[in-house]
């Protein structure tokens, strides 16, 4: 089953799309990676989305990517007697250690380090930046604010401290065995959440064990400022704008976005767009004109995949969410200034055997009109070096790993076919079109530009480049 476009959609799955039928919609629909999110939901709940996904996997043949998203270091206030309070405009109002539930005048924020770094003068935001305060006295187990912008206050709401570094590991306890879980069921993919220093990566990476891969999630200013680095580190992206766009201003979201992703594409690494994309969906049958806008300035920035999070996972709209994601991307990839906006960062390739190949592959199959690019990938390297050229010709990625084929998911235009080795030149043309016939992708008489590395069955040697003729 091939798709008709490059960019990938990755879906939340939560309460909304709990049942195999909605699952199995979804996946119709477009979605090529599902992401489960460990902020919410037992390990039961995961396990069995895990394994009506992996049957839809079975059933379609199409590989298909699942994420484990860790909730990471969120901050929280602690409960209220009356579930809620109303803060206004100018109020004082502390927040200290003391666990009992709290009233008009205080409540229970349970986080020391916050405490323990915060200067007088400070801003604090409640509730996705709803409601700010500002420090006024801090002592190391509490601290009084003034009320600047009021709300209502209510148990457990999320808290922002933007600007101020914390000595925070991105891996709390339950997110330590909610990975091992996550390592246990099989996910593919890892999403790190609130990561700041390129270290904070490192105690991932030793715990997945390659097991899976690993997505640096940027919502703080803290990341921004060290991009280059966690680009490097991890093996893909995500930009998080409803973390990050509480922790920076609004008017500088756009900006920091086109920097990720240029950053990304630069360096190779999937990028994926995340959060708020179709938010009206929730409650509505369709987007916003703006949010439509939204996604598609994503697609033009040539971001590999776009997120669906509350559209799918909690809204009265999901299958029509991940529907009219698909109808923005198609929409958008076949518009006439797609092309020459997508060209306009086109990062050369480096010095490398995969890089030559791949830039030459994306030539060829340019020049003769190839109906497909067929990459043969083991660790899934080459696939992300020729999606890097953001050819024009459909790309369609052979390997031998399973592993690899569901990673590629997130990727920029893979559509991935998991097949055994090849091991000969006449074997490595047959192979290719015959599976680029099976899926679509060509017919007879079309021509392919192949590409692998001799001798066959060598990972990381891509040093090949075949044009072939489809024959009948
Ligand atoms: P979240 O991450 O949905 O886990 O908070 C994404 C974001 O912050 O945008
Ligand atoms: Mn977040």
């Amino acid at each position: 089953m091939r798709r008709h476009r490059n960019a990938k959609i990755l879906a939340t799955v939560g309460p909304a799309s709990d049942s195999d039928d909605t699952l199995r919609a979804m996946f119709a629909a477009g979605a090529d990676v599902f992401r489960l999110n460990f902020s919410h939901g037992t390990h039961e709940e995961h396990a069995r989305r895990y394994a009506i996904i992996r049957g839809l996997e079975k059933e379609s043949g199409r590989p298909i990517g699942i994420m484990q998203d860790l909730q990471g270091p969120k901050l929280r206030i602690g409960r209220l007697e009356a579930g809620k309070v109303r803060l206004e405009r100018g109020d004082v109002y502390r927040f200290d250690l003391d666990p009992a539930p709290g009233d008009r005048t205080r409540a229970p924020l349970p986080h020391p380090e916050i405490f323990a770094c915060l200067e007088p003068g400070a801003t604090i935001l409640i509730d996705d930046g709803r409601m700010r305060l500002t420090a006024q006295e801090v002592k190391n187990d509490s601290a009084v604010f003034e009320v600047e912008t009021g709300g209502e206050l209510s148990d457990r709401k999320g808290v922002n401290v933007p600007g101020t570094v914390m000595p925070l590991s991105p891996l709390t306890e339950k997110d330590r065995r909610d990975l091992a879980f996550g390592m246990e069921l099989g996910v593919d993919w890892v999403a790190l959440s609130f990561v700041q220093r390129p270290e904070d990566l490192a105690e991932a990476r030793r715990l997945i064990d390659g097991r899976a891969a690993l997505m640096a999630k940027i919502e703080k200013p803290a990341a921004l400022a060290r991009l280059e680095e966690l680009v490097e580190l991890s093996d893909a992206i995500m930009v998080a704008r409803g973390d990050l766009g509480v922790e920076i201003p609004p008017e500088e979201v756009p900006g920091r976005q086109k920097e990720i992703i240029y950053a990304c594409r630069w360096a190779g690494k999937p990028v994926v767009v995340a959060t708020q994309m179709l938010d009206s969906m929730v409650n509505s049958p369709a987007p916003t004109r703006a949010e439509a806008s939204d996604v598609a300035t994503a697609i033009y920035d040539g971001a590999d995949a776009v997120m669906l999070s509350a559209e799918t996972a909690a809204g009265h709209y999901v299958v029509e969410s991940v529907a009219m994601m698909d109808r923005i991307i198609s929409k958008t990839e076949r518009d006439v200034s797609y092309r020459p906006i997508i060209e306009a960062l086109h990062p050369p390739p480096e010095p490398t055997a995969p890089d030559a190949i791949s830039a030459a592959a994306a030539q060829v199959a340019q020049t003769i009109s190839a109906a497909a690019i067929v990459t043969y990938t083991s660790s899934g390297s080459t696939a992300l070096r020729a999606a890097r050229e953001r050819p024009t010709a459909p790309l369609l990625t052979l390997t031998s790993r399973l592993s690899t084929a569901r990673r590629l998911a997130v990727l920029w235009g893979a559509q991935c076919v998991h097949t055994a080795d090849i091991s000969s030149f006449p074997e490595m043309v047959e192979k290719a079109s015959r599976i680029a016939v099976d899926n679509g992708f060509a017919q007879p008489g079309s021509k392919l530009a192949i590409t692998a590395g001799v001798p066959f069955g060598t990972p990381g040697a891509t040093n090949v480049l075949r044009i072939a003729w489809v024959g009948n």
